[in-house]
């Protein structure tokens, strides 16, 4: 083929390729939507209304032309330059997996899993695993036939996971856990044992969720949020969602009782929202402005929120901010009380409510029971008992009901497993980064304590950001930190931060 010929395909298949993305997009308008501002008596016809235009965007993907352009250009990659190179890559890997699982399989999965969805929110409220059970079974046995159509070479969990974090293996996870784990939960027993982890008395007073959302949108500007390109909105469950990089929204959530946890949802998604405001405006309405995976996603999340938003030089920063928007209810508090009163640690049911030195054991509790669900090792009845097993010994707690053990997350019901471990997976690539940014930034939290976010999120723009999808995650870690992934630097965090903060 002429280069010319090969310049034509090209600029088609971009465009086509552009379309379906068009299409992606109003879908997560959608779905935005649907979280943030639709009625409720609007659900079912705005379930008709994504399902159609679902079933319209994967038939573009997935037809032929897509992937008779693909083939060809990929035949011809020797003619493109680096960039389309990656592009063609990228989406020829999707399409591969798009193409992978038979559309009545696509259709039966989607059924089954709205009919979990429902049964799932019954049986949380009634509090009682055996409503669940049954169907969840079903997804369970739907999650091994996707894996045998997916392909795999250890675990079939393998196959599901390449979903979420393409790369990672049970084999990897059980290495990097099996060493985290241990280590967790000796600096939580030390936390435990220190006797100085009560809640302050000032902290449990009534905040005025209208100051908590000035003071959240404030944050959120400082830490280079462009809201020309983006809006915070309130929602149930806090997420982030994009239809461009010019239009990345965040939603957050208040409580009145809680002076933090709107505050850190908000940086947290704010995190997310950076990362994806920040691909390179040339990859627009193409693969290449996409996250890597979800870990790398998280990784960005978790870092603003925790390393930056719960460190020291934050709070020397906000503590006189945030006491002037709240006039007599922080009075006479410094910012290392604030400090301490983010970072209070307890174990608890619940993970999305967990603090950083738990978190992870309530993922990797996660990880086995889902590893031994999809190798067929565990029966979806047999979870509740292990689920509380194992809450105890990761955790020391006794779970006492199955609304705050078992029936706790959302995933199962929506038939994602292999989704969890990309959690933990941040917590680990964020600190990894971190440790690599304090050393090309020796300024790092002086900058911070002044209120100067700027160098922080170029340092992440021009080695996280920019990159796009066109380097793997561990790929990534390993260009940037010299080192394959490793727990010790989230470890050497944890333990710096927490023996500081605990005496121990
Ligand atoms: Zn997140």
């Amino acid at each position: 083929m002429t280069t010319e010929q090969t310049a034509n395909i090209l600029s088609s298949f971009k465009e086509e390729l552009g379309r379906v993305i068009d299409m992606q997009s109003a879908i997560a308008l959608l779905q935005w939507d649907q979280e943030v501002y639709m009625p409720p008596k609007a659900a079912p016809a705005r379930g008709q209304q994504l399902a159609t235009l679902a079933g319209l965007a994967h038939r573009m993907f997935t037809g032929d032309t897509m992937g008779g352009m693909l083939h060809e250009l990929k035949n011809w990659e020797d003619q493109l330059d680096d960039d389309s190179v990656a592009l063609v890559n990228e989406t020829l890997y999707d399409y591969e997996q798009a193409t992978k699982l038979p559309e009545s399989f696509v259709h039966k999965f989607a059924v089954e899993q709205s009919k979990a969805y429902e049964i799932w929110t019954h049986a949380r409220e009634a509090s009682d695993f055996k409503l669940f059970a049954p169907q969840l079974a079903v997804i369970v046995d739907l999650l091994q036939a996707k894996a045998q159509y997916i392909g795999y070479e250890d675990s079939p969990y393998d196959a599901l996971l390449q979903e979420y974090e393409r790369g990672m293996t049970a084999n990897k996870l059980k290495v990097l856990f099996g060493e985290l784990a241990p280590k967790q939960r000796d600096l939580l027993a030390n936390i435990m044992n220190s006797g100085s982890q009560s809640i302050p008395a000032w902290l449990e007073q009534e905040w005025d969720t209208d100051v908590q959302w000035t003071f959240s949108l404030e944050v959120l500007r400082d830490i280079g949020y462009d809201f020309e390109a983006g809006r915070q909105d309130k929602s149930v469950h806090p997420f982030t969602t994009n239809f461009d990089l010019y239009d990345v929204r965040v939603t957050t959530r208040l409580n009145n009782k809680e002076l933090f946890s709107g505050l850190t949802g908000t940086i947290h998604e704010g995190g997310h929202a950076l990362y994806e405001q920040g691909f390179l405006p040339k990859d627009q309405r193409s693969t290449l402005a996409q996250g890597i995976s979800l870990g790398i996603h998280e990784s960005q999340s978790r870092m603003w929120e925790n390393m930056i938003g719960r460190s020291l030089p934050f709070w020397n920063h906000y503590t006189s901010k945030i006491q002037r928007h709240y006039p007599g209810q922080l009075d006479g508090l410094a910012p290392e009380d604030m400090y301490r009163a983010i970072n209070h640690v307890a174990p608890s049911f619940i993970r999305v409510e967990a603090d950083e030195c738990t978190y992870n054991l309530h993922i990797i509790l996660r990880f086995e029971i889902e590893v031994a669900l999809i190798e067929g090792k565990l029966s979806v009845d047999d979870i509740p008992e292990a689920w509380n097993d194992k809450m105890h010994a990761y955790l020391g707690v006794r779970v006492p009901n199955d609304r705050l053990g078992c029936l706790q997350d959302i995933h199962w019901s929506h038939g994602s497993m292999g989704y969890f471990p990309t959690y933990a997976l941040g917590n680990i690539y964020a600190a990894q980064l971190f440790e690599k940014m304090l050393v090309d930034m020796p300024n790092l939290y002086n900058n911070i304590e002044s209120g100067d976010f700027a160098p922080l999120l170029l340092w992440l723009r021009k080695h996280v950001h920019q990159v796009g999808r066109r380097q793997g995650a561990e790929e990534l870690i390993k260009s940037l930190t010299n080192k394959a992934l490793d727990i010790m630097p989230f470890m050497n965090y944890l333990e710096n931060k927490y023996s500081q903060l605990y005496g121990i």
